[in-house]
């Protein structure tokens, strides 16, 4: 009787002990990481793909990358930066390109980024974010969390200013950048110019100095490092609208636990950025947001379901908008 008493009372241990390990494979857990790195090209959409990217193509071999990530409906800057950078929808955040020049936002908004979760986790990180377009670091980033905010207007001195950031000893724990001439090509010439791709490759070589000065000063090894475009452009350049060309962006992940090769689920997007970065940190994601981490991405941990009642409004245009976005994809746009 004593023998089968504590037979029971060892089970109940292991169970105590052992359970919450394999609860821990939760997307909802995560930390295996120091730091994320969010590396933005505007405009460049799905389009990295159908152009020479040495760098891009080095950083990502053991990594895991989709080309066909869903931007927001509103194929514009201020919604997609939002939406990555919030997790939450452009019908949540209001974020359109108007509004991030005018706003000074804080961290007293309903929809704050991650910068604003990360701060409250770690007070004491540093956090930076080195942006060409500055209505990103204004409109968008919070300015009351003491964020390293750098605006520098031309691709290749933000280069030079990210990597003597780094050379000069700061080790971030969220770093997010854009970077921005990609778009503006995209504008002048559209997504089949040869101008496009060339500008792609140009910056495909900022992504590689990026990298090499993150990884010199020894903060790649226990990073999540993220590519990503907020959209991409039409046949004759612009966005703003659902074709397949402004739509389809690009999401590439790379890190220690993430899937070689591994193939995001079609349910992916550009959003799903957001529940990325907590979950690398290991801090749990709010409830406003609408972000998921996808299936494939992460070792042992299965996709997870976007939740519909949490954004109606998303839940609902955006499977519509999708349709549209699919047939104008039949006719190459
Ligand atoms: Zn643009």
């Amino acid at each position: 009787m004593k023998k089968a008493l504590s037979i029971i009372m060892s089970v109940i241990l292991a169970a105590v002990i052992i359970l919450p390990a394999f609860a821990a494979d939760s997307a909802k857990a995560g930390g295996e990481y120091k730091r994320v790195f969010i590396i933005g090209i505007d405009g460049a959409g799905r389009f990295i793909k159908d152009a020479k990217t040495p760098e891009f193509d080095r950083i990502f071999k053991d990594g895991a990358v989709d080309y066909t990530a869903r931007a927001e409906v509103k194929t514009d800057s201020g919604p997609n930066w939002g939406a990555i950078l919030t997790g939450a929808s452009i019908f949540k955040t209001g974020l359109q390109n108007g509004v991030t020049g005018d706003a000074e936002r804080t961290s007293e908004t309903e929809f704050p980024t991650v910068f604003t979760y990360v701060r409250k986790a770690m007070p004491d990180a540093e956090l930076a974010s080195f942006v060409n377009w500055n209505n990103i670091n204004y409109g968008i980033i919070e300015n009351d969390i003491g964020v390293n905010k750098q605006n520098v207007p031309d691709d290749e001195k933000l280069t030079d200013a990210i990597c003597e950031y780094f050379d000069a000893g700061n080790a971030p724990t969220l770093f997010y950048v854009q970077l921005d001439s990609v778009d503006h090509e995209g504008h002048s010439n559209g997504s089949k110019a040869e101008s496009y791709f060339r500008q792609i490759e140009t910056v495909d070589g900022y992504l590689g100095r990026i990298f090499d000065a993150i990884d010199r000063n020894g903060l790649a090894d226990d990073a999540l490092f993220i590519v990503t475009a907020d959209h991409g452009h039409t046949l004759t350049g612009g966005h703003g609208g659902l074709t397949r060309r402004e739509s389809e962006v690009t999401v590439a992940v790379r890190g220690k636990t993430v899937v070689k090769g591994g193939e995001m689920d079609s349910n992916t997007r550009n959003r799903d950025i957001a529940a990325m970065t907590l979950y690398a940190l290991g801090i749990e994601r709010p409830d406003t947001m609408t972000a998921r981490i996808p299936a494939n991405l992460f070792k042992g941990v299965e996709g997870e379901k976007r939740e519909f009642i949490a954004d109606i409004a998303d839940s609902v245009i955006s499977p519509l908008a999708w349709i549209i976005t699919v047939i104008t994809g039949l006719f190459g746009m």
